[in-house]
């Protein structure tokens, strides 16, 4: 995939395979003020964190080719001895139960349940981007 580098070290990453969520991710993530990259699946989660190195990832359980657990993994894996490590928040289902613990086991640091809530995601992201420092940035 071709990523826009110059949103590098500045924008959020956010994987998920569902059209409609998709949507839904896009509006929300509009009205905040980091660039954001949408990604649908796992491998192009690892290869977007690899080359715009976001500040937050947002990144859906249960998608195609490579899903959230398994590119949380991969992602933790590539850190080992970087001395960086990206916040992840994990979005799942609300009926699967004990993907919770299997997130956070993989190493995502948060978890979101679905439907996505927009309100949720923006506290979240200026929860975790400390948004006020990082408009300075841009
Ligand atoms: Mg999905």
């Amino acid at each position: 995939m071709n990523f826009d580098l110059s949103i590098k070290g500045k924008c959020i990453l956010s994987a998920e395979d569902n059209e409609v969520n998709q949507i839904v991710l896009e509006h929300t993530l509009s009205e905040q003020d980091l660039p954001f990259v949408i990604v649908s699946n796992g491998e192009e989660a690892v290869e977007g964190w690899q080359a715009l190195d976001p500040v937050l990832i947002f990144m859906d359980i249960s998608m195609p080719v490579m899903n959230g657990i398994e590119a949380i993994k991969k992602i933790r894996e590539l850190e080992v001895g970087t001395g960086k490590r990206v916040p992840i928040a994990a979005l799942t289902a609300h009926a699967l139960s004990g993907d919770e613990a299997r997130m956070l086991e993989a190493g995502a640091d948060y978890y979101l349940t679905k439907p996505i809530n927009p309100n949720l995601l923006l506290q979240k992201i200026a929860e975790i981007t400390d948004t006020s420092s990082t408009r300075a940035i841009l």
